[in-house]
């Protein structure tokens, strides 16, 4: 007999660590923008798993990929080629323009990569002096949780207790060129950048501040790493973020959607300059590129570009912040996106409204404390927007 929400809550409670705070829903079954419990009671995900299902829960044609792969060979290590990797970095390489391909698995182990690139760029190619090259980051910044990418964290909450902290990052206003301007030194790698900031709350740059960000980069000889892991593959309305001001990143760092939502997949692309600064040895992961992730990986894109999902985003997403924006209710304070890369950012605690959502069917997730984030499937059709709509509508409205 399969076991009650209560009992899957409590046994997960006492046996796991508490580093996150979940909604009280357990999800046993999911089909598209689809989940439902244990005791069949259905929900619309408009989360996302932190824009990693793009494609919706299960797509019939990644499962297929996955299924076909297990059934031959699922892992290699690198110690030996498999099958489906060159095919996986061509195609990626062909989408980003870029010449080469590293493939990880989650999107820390990818900015990781990025920042390890860029060093020994800085080093090799740009001759900074030995151990002292420098990379700019953003206030607000959300790339991932291991050591070093807690370091340049401006969250006491993400790093409250985790010193001591790799050296090398500077911190500058998120949006703001003249600090960056005068953050760069000649011993400046690379700028580290969100083109949206996902987990500070869906924060958009002023207009133009990517570009010309883009453009300083270029003039000092300094990298530009897009960290595109929540907002590649279509999540904004574009292929990436970075293309709402026509910028292209020296470094795209990609992960989540990758990995159609069934398998972690993260990776980096760039030209031969940077990312053949690695010789064998100084860089890896076991599970990285193995075909199993790459059949996935491969699979997705193919998805993404048959089911015109960024086009999709665009349209919905365009459609879907109007709507939100003529909401009668003294609860929110802006609404703010891209595709459907949405955050309303409300005048009171956001995680209230998420627990009467969920009562409502509707499953999201507050993100720094008083913004509620829309990010649902790129699969999501019109009528089930609407049907979310009416119910947030309800929620505010009647609040
Ligand atoms: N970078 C960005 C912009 C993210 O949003 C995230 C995850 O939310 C990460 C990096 C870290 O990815 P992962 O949790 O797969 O390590």
């Amino acid at each position: 007999p399969s076991s009650s929400s209560r009992q899957i809550i409590e046994q997960t409670e006492r046996f796991g660590a508490h580093n996150y705070h979940p909604l009280p829903i357990v999800i046993a079954k999911a089909e598209g923008v689809w989940v439902e419990d244990p005791e069949g009671n259905r929900f619309m995900d408009m989360l996302s798993a932190y824009s990693a299902l793009n494609h919706g829960h299960r797509h019939p044609r990644i499962v297929a990929a996955l299924k076909e792969q297990a059934d031959k060979v699922t892992l290699t290590s690198r110690a030996f080629h498999n099958e489906r990797l060159g095919e996986f970095y061509e195609k990626l390489a062909k989408l980003t323009g870029k010449g080469m391909i590293l493939p990880m698995n989650t999107g820390a182990e990818a900015v990781e990569t990025a920042l390890k690139a860029a060093r020994r760029w800085a080093y090799g190619v740009k001759k900074v002096p030995e151990d002292q090259a420098e990379i700019i980051v953003c206030e607000g910044n959300f790339h991932g949780r291991t050591i070093t990418v807690t370091s340049f964290s401006s969250d006491e909450a993400y790093r409250a207790g985790f010193g001591p902290f790799t050296p090398g990052f500077r911190i500058i206003p998120y949006g703001d060129i003249d600090a960056l301007k005068a953050a760069i030194t000649p011993n400046t790698a690379a700028f580290l950048v969100e083109p949206i900031q996902g987990e500070a709350g869906i924060v958009l740059p002023p207009d133009g501040f990517l570009k010309a960000a883009s453009e300083l980069c270029k003039q000092e000889r300094v990298l530009l790493a897009a960290d595109e892991i929540q907002t590649g593959f279509g999540r904004t309305g574009k292929l990436f973020a970075s293309e709402w001001e026509g910028v292209v990143p020296d470094i795209y760092i990609m992960g989540k959607a990758l990995g159609g939502g069934v398998y972690p997949i993260s990776g980096v692309a760039a030209d031969e300059e940077i990312l053949g600064v690695f010789e064998p040895g100084s860089h890896g992961s076991t599970f990285g590129g193995n075909p199993l992730g790459c059949a996935v990986a491969i699979a997705a894109l193919d998805v993404l570009e048959d089911e015109g999902l960024v086009d999709r985003s665009l349209a919905l997403g365009t459609y879907f912040i109007e709507q939100l924006r003529g909401l009668q209710s003294a609860a929110i304070k802006e609404v703010r996106g891209r595709g459907l890369f949405i955050g309303a950012e409300l005048t009171v605690q956001a995680r209230p409204y998420c627990e009467k959502l969920k009562d409502l069917g509707i499953l999201c997730k507050e993100t720094h404390e008083t913004t509620i984030r829309f990010a649902p499937p790129l699969t999501i059709t019109n009528d089930e927007l609407d049907w979310a709509f009416e119910r947030i509508r309800q929620l505010f409205e009647t609040d």
